[in-house]
């Protein structure tokens, strides 16, 4: 087994993890790690495209990272925790130990999704997964998207996929026009937000957004044939109805980008001991855990956004480098992004009819194959995965969970080792 000892580790090389590791070694002398399951840092928002990333604060944290003023181990996942200072890692190479005098979690969150009839179809994709793959080189030039669920990360995965050449059809938003009026009216204290917000909707002007408006379900619709295409070569579209305002309204495209806001990512904080409250990871001031020498920032302590995580990793990396007034100076920073995802959460907050989308047949544990009309016999998740292997299959529940929760009022069970799925050579 390779060994990993640091002074400061940190798990996830995200926003926060980045700027976390930067605020540490502003301190001097102390031996940081960063670990992260991505080939590349950056997390959700960067880690494909670090080299052409135009925000400031990231370029800063890129370049102290490159000088190799902080340890990065790349492509290895922290799967559990061997005792008090030491977690485990699977890597390319096999398992890595890293051991730790002080740790920060920054594993960020994922997006949730709803089981609707036609969720399962190929050309469904997940909005930010779909912006994932088209990261990784998957070409949608020409192809007719919907993007559709909720939250703002809608608008950005319609503004990526439209500046690589794909016809964005429509943005379908569950949350009423009310909500977001008014969240966008709140942005008035946040100049910086305002001028993103204006240059967004400038740049997707010409997309249709439809508010109050979700998938009520999605079948394969007619092959589509493109000039110089045979039929047989003829590209299958989807089909998706909508549910606008009570009315059904019918939209053909080839893919549907579809997500309702993030989860975070608690199960290496709850694996560890950490309190959890309402769903995250509860921190104080400083950013530290119920566990002593255990941080967390970003995501898992609240879905506030890149802001959000950005400050919050400061926080906790001059916090864990023992410089606690640089940490305080930026607890009204903190604060006030606290607050913006406060009304972020407001309006975009899952209306109740979402809760009956999925029918008898509807597939709701993709890895296990568990229909809506089997769970719906149980009371609570443990029996129900007792009884029909919902949740345990390759995701662990990291997708079903947060839906049956949503839908049943079910909540999540203990977290067990290992976190994610690993090779039993490894274990
Ligand atoms: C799919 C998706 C796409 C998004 N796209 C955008 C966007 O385009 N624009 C935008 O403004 N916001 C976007 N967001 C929101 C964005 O993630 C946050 O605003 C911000 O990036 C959060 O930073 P973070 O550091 O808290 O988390 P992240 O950026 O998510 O970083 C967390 C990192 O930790 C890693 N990690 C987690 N668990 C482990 C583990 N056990 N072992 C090792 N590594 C681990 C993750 O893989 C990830 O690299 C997106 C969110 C998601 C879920």
């Amino acid at each position: 087994m390779n060994r990993n000892a640091s002074d400061i580790l940190i798990v996830g090389g995200g926003a926060a993890g980045m700027s976390a590791a930067f605020a540490a070694t502003s301190g001097g002398g102390t031996n940081i790690t960063i670990v992260d399951d991505n080939p590349h840092l950056g997390g959700q928002i960067w880690r494909a495209e670090l080299g052409k990333v135009r925000n400031a604060d990231a370029a800063k944290l890129i370049e102290a990272i490159e000088a190799g003023r902080i340890g990065v181990v790349n492509s290895a996942q922290v799967f559990a925790a061997v005792s008090e200072n030491k977690l485990l890692a699977e890597t390319p190479n096999g398992t890595t130990e890293f051991e730790y005098k002080k740790l920060i979690i920054a594993t960020g969150a994922r997006e949730r999704f709803l089981p609707f009839p036609g969720w399962t179809l190929s050309g469904v994709f997940g909005a930010g997964g779909l912006q994932a793959l088209v990261k990784g080189g998957l070409n949608v030039k020409n192809k007719r998207i919907v993007v559709a669920g909720t939250g703002p990360l809608l608008l950005a995965v319609a503004d990526y996929l439209n500046s690589k050449g794909a016809n964005v059809v429509a943005i379908v938003e569950q949350a009423s026009a009310r909500n977001i009026n008014r969240f966008a009216l709140g942005l008035w204290n946040s100049p910086a937000k305002l001028i993103q917000a204006a240059a967004l909707k400038k740049r997707l002007f010409r997309i249709p957004y439809l508010t109050n408006t979700w998938i009520a379900n999605v079948t394969c619709g007619s092959p589509r044939v493109s000039k110089g295409v045979t039929s047989n070569a003829a590209i299958k579209s989807l089909s998706l109805n909508l549910n606008r305002n009570g009315k059904t309204q019918t939209i053909e495209c080839d893919h549907l980008a579809c997500g309702f806001h993030l989860v975070p990512n608690t199960e290496l904080a709850a694996l560890l001991g950490c309190k959890i409250e309402d769903g995250f990871v509860s921190v104080d001031g400083f950013q530290r855990t119920s566990l002593n020498n255990v941080y967390c920032a970003g995501e898992p302590t609240a879905i506030g956004g890149v802001e959000a995580s950005l400050v919050e990793g400061k926080i906790a990396g001059y916090a864990a480098a023992d410089n606690e007034e640089r940490s305080r100076e930026l607890f009204t920073k903190r604060d006030k992004t606290r607050r913006f995802g406060n009304a972020l959460n407001t309006a975009f907050a899952l209306r109740g009819e979402l809760k009956t989308l999925a029918d008898n047949a509807t597939i709701v544990c993709r890895c296990e194959d568990v229909q809506y009309e089997k769970l719906a016999a149980f009371d609570d998740w443990r029996t129900a995965k007792l009884q029909t292997r919902c949740g345990m299959g390759p995701c662990q529940g990291r997708i079903c969970g947060p839906a049956t929760e949503f839908i049943f009022g079910w909540k999540p069970g203990p977290v067990r080792p290992p976190i994610f799925p690993v090779k039993l050579e490894n274990l």
